[in-house]
C-alpha cells in the first residue's frame, strides 16, 4: 500500500501500541483506539464510495461528538479535506461557507436539520447525518482507499472566527497539525494516562488543537462536551478525574462564578490551558490560587494554532502573560520597512514563522500574499512584547489600537485595568471619529447584577491606574457586549454602535 503520514493514519498507528486504551468517551459510550482505527476505516471507505477524493472537501456541522473526531479522520484518511463549520452561525453564513469551501459532502447531527434546511444544502445522497447515516456507513464502509498522503496535503479547511472581518479559511496541511502536535508536547506535561475534556467548540483552533489531538496523540482519552455548561463541566471534573482541558477565558470566568466552584475538587487538573483572547487578571488568579496548573497559550487559526505558551514552572510568576514561544516557532517583529526585526520590549506587530504555520488562505490568493513578508514570516495582526523573562504579553490587535491626538492607545490595557474593579462585569473600548483628537475611546461598560457604579468613580478608577490620554473620552453602560462563538467580542458591532449612540443618543 501507498504511504500514509496524515492524520488519517493516527488512530491506526495509535491502535498499533495502545489498541486497548480508551480513545474517546462520549456519555456511556467509549472507544477504543483499536475500535477508533476499525471504524475510521470503514468510513473512509464509505466516503470513498460515495465519491470523496482526494483534495475533496467534507464539510461537518454539529455540536463536539466522537463523530466530529471519525469523520475528521475518516476524511483525512481518503486524503480529503476536513471543513468543520460553526453551527451557531445564521444561514447565509453556512451557505457562504458551503459554497466557498466547495464541500462535496455535509456530515451533520439532527439538531442542525433546519440550519442546514435553511441554509438550501447540498444534493441529496451527499448529505449524511450523524445519527443513522454515519453509523450505517460504518457499518457497510471499509476497507479505506489506498491512497498516498503526505505532511504537505492539505488536511483541515478551518475558518477563523470573523472577528475583524468575514471568516477566512486557513488551509491546514496535515503537517501543519503535526508540528503543532509536537510544540504543544514539547510545551506540555501530557501522559498517555490522561482524560481530557474537550469543551471548546472542535470548529476552532483551540478545540482542536490545543490539547485534543496532542492527547489522542500520546494515547491519552478524550471526552467531547456537547454543550458548554459551568456547573456540569465542575462536576465532571471531580467525578471522571478529568486531568486536562483547554477552554476559552469566558468558559473559565463562568466555572469560577459558579456556586458548585468552591466546593469543587480540582486535585485532579493537572494542565487546564486557555486562549483566544485576552483574560481577566482576577480570573486567571481565582484558578492559580485553587492550586490549578493554569497555562496561557497565544495563537491563531493560521498557526494551527499554538505560538506561545506558558510553562508549567513558570506561571505562577506570569500570571497572564502569553508565555514563550514554542519549540519549533520562530518569533520577530515587523519593522517599519516591513522586515522581520528581532522582537523585544517594545510593543510591535509580531511575525511568526514555523512548520506548523500555514501557506495560505483557501481562494484568496491575494490575501494569502498579503499576510506574509520575507517569503514565509506570517504577519499576525497583533501587537505583541517580551518582557524581561522572555515572556510574550499580548498587547491587543493592530485594528483595535485606537490613534487618540497622535497617541497609540491599546484597548486591552484599559479594558484590563477596568476589570478590576469588582462591580465592573466587563468592558470593551473602541474608537470613533471624533473632530478634536481624530479618534476618541468608547467604553462599553456592563456591571455586575447588582452592582451600583457610576461615570465619575469609574472615570476616577480609570485615571488613578492610566495616562490621561488614554483615558475613553466616552463612557457607555450597557447590560450586555456582542460576543461570537468562542466568546470574543464583536467589536466592528461596537464601533457602528458607539458611532450610532453618540450621533442620535441612546435608542
Ligand atoms: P479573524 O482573523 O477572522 O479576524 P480571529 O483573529 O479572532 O478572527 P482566531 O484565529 O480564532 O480568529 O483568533 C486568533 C486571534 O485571537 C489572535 O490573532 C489574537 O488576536 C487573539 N488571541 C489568541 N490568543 C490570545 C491570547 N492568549 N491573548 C490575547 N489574544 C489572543
Ligand atoms: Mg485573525
Amino acid at each position: 500500500n501507498r504511504p500514509d503520514f496524515g492524520l488519517g493514519s493516527w488512530p491506526a498507528r495509535r491502535a498499533r501500541i495502545t489498541p486497548d486504551r480508551t480513545a474517546l468517551v462520549e456519555n456511556d459510550r467509549s472507544l477504543t483506539y483499536a475500535g477508533l482505527a476499525d471504524r475510521v476505516e470503514r468510513l473512509a471507505g464509505a466516503l470513498a464510495r460515495r465519491g470523496v477524493r482526494q483534495g475533496d472537501r467534507v464539510a461537518y456541522l454539529g455540536v463536539n461528538a466522537i463523530t466530529v473526531f471519525e469523520t475528521l479522520f475518516a476524511t483525512a484518511r481518503c486524503g480529503a479535506i476536513f471543513v468543520p463549520l460553526n453551527y451557531r452561525l445564521s444561514p447565509t453564513e453556512i451557505r457562504y461557507m458551503l459554497d466557498d469551501s466547495g464541500a462535496s459532502v455535509l456530515v451533520h447531527s439532527g439538531d442542525t436539520a433546519g440550519l442546514v434546511a435553511a441554509a438550501g444544502a447540498l444534493p441529496d445522497g451527499a448529505v449524511l447525518t450523524t445519527e443513522g447515516d454515519l453509523e450505517h456507513a460504518i457499518a457497510e464502509g471499509g476497507p479505506a482507499p489506498d491512497t498516498a498522503v503526505g505532511l504537505e496535503d492539505p488536511c483541515l479547511l478551518l475558518y477563523t472566527s470573523g472577528t475583524t472581518g468575514r471568516p477566512k479559511a486557513a488551509v491546514l496541511t496535515h503537517g501543519n497539525l503535526t508540528w503543532n502536535t509536537v510544540n504543544q508536547l514539547a510545551h506540555l506535561d501530557v501522559l498517555g494516562s490522561d482524560k481530557a475534556l474537550c469543551i471548546a467548540p472542535l470548529f476552532h483552533c483551540v478545540g482542536l488543537g490545543q490539547i485534543t489531538l496532542p492527547t489522542l496523540f500520546k494515547g491519552g482519552s478524550v471526552e467531547p462536551v456537547a454543550k458548554f455548561d459551568p456547573g456540569t463541566i465542575l462536576a465532571r471534573i471531580g467525578e471522571a478525574g478529568i486531568t486536562s482541558f483547554s477552554a476559552v477565558p469566558t468558559m473559565l470566568e463562568m466555572m469560577w462564578r459558579h456556586e458548585d466552584w468552591d466546593r469543587t475538587d480540582l486535585s485532579s487538573l493537572t494542565c487546564v490551558l486557555y486562549g483566544g483572547s485576552p483574560v481577566a487578571e482576577r480570573v486567571a488568579q481565582a484558578w492559580l490560587d485553587r492550586g490549578v496548573k493554569l497555562l496561557q497559550g497565544y495563537g491563531m487559526t493560521e498557526a494551527a494554532p499554538g505560538v506561545s505558551m506558558a510553562t508549567h514552572e513558570g506561571t505562577l510568576d506570569h500570571p497572564v502573560a502569553a508565555g514563550v514561544p514554542h519549540f519549533f516557532t520562530d518569533v520577530a517583529a515587523l519593522g517599519t520597512d516591513l522586515t522581520p526585526q528581532p522582537l523585544g520590549g517594545t510593543p510591535a506587530e509580531l511575525l511568526v514563522r514555523g512548520p506548523h504555520v500555514f501557506g495560505g488562505y483557501w481562494n484568496r490568493p491575494e490575501e494569502s500574499r498579503a499576510s506574509f513578508v520575507d517569503d514565509d514570516w506570517f504577519r499576525t495582526g497583533d501587537v505583541v512584547r517580551l518582557d524581561e523573562d522572555g515572556w510574550a504579553h499580548v498587547v491587543d490587535r493592530v485594528k483595535d489600537m485606537i490613534i487618540s491626538g497622535g497617541e497609540n492607545v491599546y484597548p486591552a490595557e484599559i479594558e484590563a485595568v477596568a476589570v478590576r474593579l469588582d462591580e465592573v462585569d466587563a468592558c470593551a473600548v473602541v474608537g470613533v471619529p471624533d473632530p478634536r483628537w481624530g479618534e476618541a475611546g468608547a467604553a462599553f461598560v456592563v456591571l455586575r447584577p447588582g452592582a451600583q457604579l457610576d461615570e465619575p468613580r469609574f472615570r476616577a478608577h480609570l485615571e488613578q491606574h492610566l495616562a490621561r490620554y488614554k483615558i475613553p473620552k466616552h463612557v457607555l453602560f450597557t447590560d450586555t457586549l456582542p460576543r461570537n462563538a468562542t466568546g470574543k467580542i464583536r467589536r466592528v458591532e461596537l464601533r457602528t454602535l458607539a458611532a450610532e449612540t453618540l450621533t442620535n443618543g441612546p435608542a
